[in-house]
């Protein structure tokens, strides 16, 4: 095509770029639309994950260091006992909370062993989740899976210890295997040898039932999310489990912090869909503060013959994931604002 004249070409030139000119955007009225649509899905069931995601400060650049954390290097460290130790449940007949104040692990007995969803930290993995177990029958000889949702030091804590002692088979996805490596010091004592690599649609069956993995990078980029059964007094049970939560994520610069809020974002998209197609009812993580777990665990005593504490419903499964996106959106209009400017 040969454009004759300078005339029509400039003509042509002029009208296309008046007309890619973008509308000035409201960065302000999107954002707040943004947090208004995440606390819309919040209401009083997920406030905790609107408070984490929406409204506290965002950890900003990338972790680069390579320091052995100082609870490992010194005992006297540790946090106290009180701050973070929770009596184990038995969330239903087949799922276990074996975790602490703060940080969940997951018990999923079968007759064939055990399937444990993350590990809280080094110093209290043993009183958790072993203690835990054996205060509520179940042996943790019998920990035939550990599957860490992604590798930081909250939930990746017992997987080495577990994997020697136990012989357990650990499960992670590839990149958050490669964080572990890459950082020898930080995971000092907390790094399992390299085992199943989790990917998606991933399988885990054991004893006749199954976690299927779904990778759902962003927290971290390696995070896995999982959905599963459990059963409530005999009746069939769906479950989602949110595998990472938080911005901790580079996104103190636009690049690349748009794109990561985005890859964030499509995971949040994709889990809630497969939480949908399974009609799941409860929503689970790694962190009391997101999920309510500590607190559902003592309303579990006083059930009688109500509804299930833990059994939300999908319509609030999928808020879950709404309030999710809603805040990751509204910090990557404020990058997209920046980037503008
Ligand atoms: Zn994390």
């Amino acid at each position: 095509m040969t454009v004759s004249g300078s005339a029509p070409l400039l003509l042509w030139l002029g009208i296309s770029l008046g007309a890619q000119t973008p509308a000035t955007r409201d960065f302000d009225g999107e954002y707040r639309t943004a947090v208004q649509g995440a606390k819309d899905a919040a209401g009083f069931e997920w406030l905790g994950t609107l408070v984490r995601t929406c409204l506290l400060p965002e950890s900003g650049g990338e972790d680069t260091s390579d320091n052995v954390p100082e609870f490992v290097a010194n005992p006297a460290k540790v946090p106290l006992r009180d701050t973070w130790y929770a009596e184990p449940a038995k969330v239903f007949d087949d799922l276990y909370f074996v975790g602490g104040r703060i940080h969940s692990s997951w018990a999923l007995p079968t007759r064939e062993g055990i399937i444990l969803i993350d590990t809280a930290y080094p110093y209290n993995s043993e009183e958790l989740i072993a203690g835990g177990m054996q205060k509520l029958g179940l042996d943790p000889r019998q920990i035939k899976y550990i599957l860490i949702s992604h590798a930081h030091s909250d939930h990746i804590g017992g997987a080495e210890i577990f994997q020697k002692k136990y012989g357990a088979r650990v499960a992670m996805a590839a990149p958050d295997w490669d964080t572990v490596e890459k950082y020898p010091n930080r995971y000092k004592t907390m790094a399992p040898k390299r085992d199943i690599v989790a990917t998606d649609g991933m399988k885990i069956t054991l004893g006749g039932r199954t976690v299927t993995i779904w990778t759902t990078p962003g927290h971290t980029p390696g995070t896995i999310s999982y959905t599963f059964t459990a059963s409530d007094r005999g009746r069939t049970v769906n479950i989602t489990y949110s595998g990472g939560t938080a911005f901790n994520f580079v996104n103190n610069t636009a690049d690349p912090g748009i794109r990561n809020f985005q890859t964030y974002i499509d995971s949040q998209k994709k889990i809630a869909q497969k939480a949908a197609a399974v009609h799941a009812t409860v929503l689970l993580s790694n962190h009391s503060e997101f999920d309510n777990a500590y607190n559902r665990n003592r309303m579990l005593a006083g059930r009688g013959n109500g509804p299930h504490p833990y059994e939300v419903g999908e319509e609030w499964v999928k808020r879950y994931f709404n309030v999710m996106q809603g805040c990751a959106r509204a910090a990557q209009i404020r990058l997209e604002q920046r980037q503008a400017r």
